[in-house]
Formats: C-alpha cells, structure tokens, sequence
C-alpha cells in the first residue's frame, strides 16, 4: 500500500502538480496558522512538514518511492528530516500514528536521564579528626522506590502514557519562521508534571501516593581518614536518590574542617604562631604545646640563641599524617612574636647595666646646634586622618572621616 499520508495532508492527490502544492499549501497554512487557528494544534506543522517534502522534487520522489520511512532515511543534505520525525511521529502514538511501523523503535523514543544527580552534603570536621582519624554518622533523608508498588506508583495496568505530551514529559512547539527555518521550544507537561504518565487517582498507590518513591532516613558512615584535607570529598556510590529507571547518582560528603584555636593547616605541615617575652627571646625559652592526638610536646629553644621577631622555627615531623600513608608526617612550624616589656620595668641602676650588656648602635654624636624636641606618645591612626582631610573637605562633607578632639565636637 503506497503511503499516501503527506498528499492527504495537503489535500492534494497523488499526481498533483507543482504549481497546485504550492496553492493548496498556502490556503493550509493561512487556515491552519497557530496565530489565526489555535485549536489546530500540530496541524499547521504537518501542513508544513508535507509541504517541505513535496515542493521538492528529490524528497518528493523518494517519498513517492519508500514513504515516509524513506524520507526519513534517505533525508541527507541539510533535511534534518530526524528531527522532524523525532517530534512528530516518535513516542508511539505520534501525528502519524495511524501510519504504523513509524512510531517505535529507532526513533528515540522516551528520553530519561541515564543516572540520576548526585547528592551533596557537607561535613564539618576538627583538624583533630583529620590528624586522628573519626568515623562520623551521618543522617541522610534519601527517596526510595517504594516497596508497595515496587516502584511503579499503582496497581497493575493503572498507569497510563500521559495523552497531552505522548509520554516525552515535554512538548515540543514548532515555530517556523521562515520557510525551512524553524525554532524549536520544549514545554514542560503540566498534566503529568513531566513524568509522562498519568495515575488514576483510585489506583494510586496508597504508600507512595503515586510518587513512586518514599523517603527515609539513612545512616551513613563517614571513614574520615588521617590525613585527609579540607574540601576532601568522600563518594558513597549509587546512595543518591532512587527514581524509577535511573541508576541512582553517588551521595557526596564534603569535608570542611573547622578552624583551629593553635594550628593552622599548610598541606601537610602545621602552622602555629608564639608569642614569647623579649626575656625568653633573649635568654632561651621552653614551651609546652598540646598536640591534636593530646600529646604535650615540650619545645625548647636553647639559651644563647635570640629569637626576633618573625623567626621560624620547625619540628620536623610533627605535622599532619599524609594521607593514605600516615606513618609519614609533615612539619610543625612555629611563627614567633616577640612581646616587649612595659614601660619602667626596671630601676636606673638595672637600665644602665643592661645596657652595658647589650649591645647598640654607635655612640651619638651631638652637633653643637642640635635642637632638642619631645618624642611623644602617636597614635597613627590620627595621623592618618589628619592627612586626609584636605581632600575631605574638598569633596564631601558628609564622607568627612573622623577627626581627633576639638574638630569633632563642632560638628
Ligand atoms: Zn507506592
Ligand atoms: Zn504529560
């Protein structure tokens, strides 16, 4: 039996000429455009698609030939009679549906995402538990296929294709804006809320409420290994979401460590910072620092070496346990801050034999006309302020930074 469904389409027959397609075409298409004729529904792409196939002489003959199977086969040359075909006549019971053997296989066919997200949950850990090790429990809310209705969201047979959107979940709108140009739009189904499927109400699953899945709540536990690091992450395999026909995506957890009251973190070294007194810094220190597995570790700097400020400092091998390797540690590294003593710790006589025993700068020499002025207590902050007032003034009033005594109180 010829395939005659693109003539009939057209209202045109089987031997029309050009000259008549191209008439009866356009009648159509006035008749059955979107904008005058809303109702029509995909009319106005079959119109167009038939159309497209019989103005030309090539399609039109293989279309004579093999029909639309041939057409879509043998649609080369920029015919991306695919797309066409996927739209209108894939899904089982597409526009062509009555022409059978066009439907099924090979034409795409209900497309679903092959696995399903992951799911990403973050997990905050002390920098003790990185350098210990910790298993930590975590409570996870996850869907599950629903054990009543293995999944499938009714009783048996209760589920039907979705009729508005043929099952895709998504309609595909067909703006064709100029001859052989055409703009495709997808629209989610809100019938079936882009499942492709409808339930009746009375065969719902009880459990599920036709939603296929349940939620539940799972315990995970979370190796957290020594050495691992901030923003880590730690994959559980197909723990994701269940939904039907999708291989579940991984449940990811995110390490993010907590920030340290004494250690900051560098790779696998650790960093602390000391503040020590000039006398310590000067005559040799000790200091006990409380490790992450609860060790005391006693530091000691011997005498007759100066710390300054800003020195570093390490112990070798009291770092983090590289991970996957923990006997190996990195460094602890120790930044020093040296704190000075307050005014007037001491009496003349002590001034004066310290500073017999330190050493200073060349002895100052005082020209004859030198000028003695006050060194006073600054505060640099007010320095500041001051040098920028010029421009204060000169710009905005409003925007004048603070200034110090007198002036503020005017304003
Ligand atoms: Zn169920
Ligand atoms: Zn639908």
């Amino acid at each position: 039996m010829a395939d005659n469904k693109l003539y009939e389409v057209l209202r045109v027959s089987r031997n029309a000429g050009d000259a008549e397609i191209k008439k009866s075409y356009r009648k159509l298409a006035k008749e059955f455009h979107p904008d005058k004729n809303p109702e029509a529904g995909d009319k106005f792409k079959e119109i167009s698609f038939a159309y497209e196939v019989l103005s030309d002489p090539k399609k039109r003959q293989i279309y004579d030939k093999h029909g639309l199977k041939g057409v879509q086969e043998g649609g080369s040359d920029g015919f991306h009679a695919d797309d066409i075909f996927s739209q209108l006549f894939g899904g089982g019971g597409g526009l062509f549906g009555g022409l059978g053997g066009f439907g099924g296989g090979g034409l795409g066919g209900r497309r679903r995402p092959r696995r399903g997200e992951d799911t990403v949950h973050p997990l905050k850990v002390t920098l003790e538990d990185m350098y210990n090790g910790k298993t930590a429990k975590l409570q996870l809310s996850k869907n599950v296929l629903c054990a009543t209705c293995a999944g499938v969201g009714g009783a048996e047979g209760a589920v039907s294709t979705c009729k508005h959107c043929r099952g895709y979940g998504y309609k595909v709108t067909y703006k064709q804006l100029a001859p052989g140009m055409t703009q495709q739009l997808q629209e989610r189904c809100a019938q079936c809320q882009a499942t492709g499927e409808i339930i009746n109400e009375k065969d719902r699953c009880i459990t599920c409420e036709g939603k296929k899945t349940v939620n539940q709540t799972k315990i995970l536990e979370v190796h957290v290994d020594k050495g691992m690091r901030d923003s880590q992450k730690i994959l559980f395999r197909g723990e994701g979401d269940q939904v039907p026909d999708v291989q579940p995506g991984d449940v990811v957890i995110v390490l993010q460590q907590k920030p340290h009251a004494t250690f900051e973190r560098s790779g696998n070294d650790l960093v602390m910072t000391k503040s020590i007194g000039l006398a310590d810094a000067l005559c040799g220190a000790s200091f006990v620092v409380r490790h992450l597995d609860g060790r005391n570790l006693l530091i000691k700097h011997p005498r007759g070496h100066v710390i300054r400020p800003g020195d570093v400092k390490g112990v070798v091998g009291e770092g983090m346990p590289h991970y996957r390797n923990p006997f190996e540690k990195g460094n602890l590294y120790i930044n020093f801050e040296v704190t000075f003593p307050s005014n007037h710790f001491a009496s003349e006589k002590v001034f004066a034999e310290l500073r017999s025993k330190l050493e200073s700068g060349p002895t100052t020499v005082v020209p004859p006309d030198a000028e003695e002025v006050d060194l006073q207590e600054f505060d640099p902050s007010h320095r500041d302020a001051a040098g920028r007032s010029g421009e204060a003034y000169a710009s905005d009033e409003d925007e004048m930074p603070q200034h110090s005594g007198v002036q503020c109180a005017h304003q």
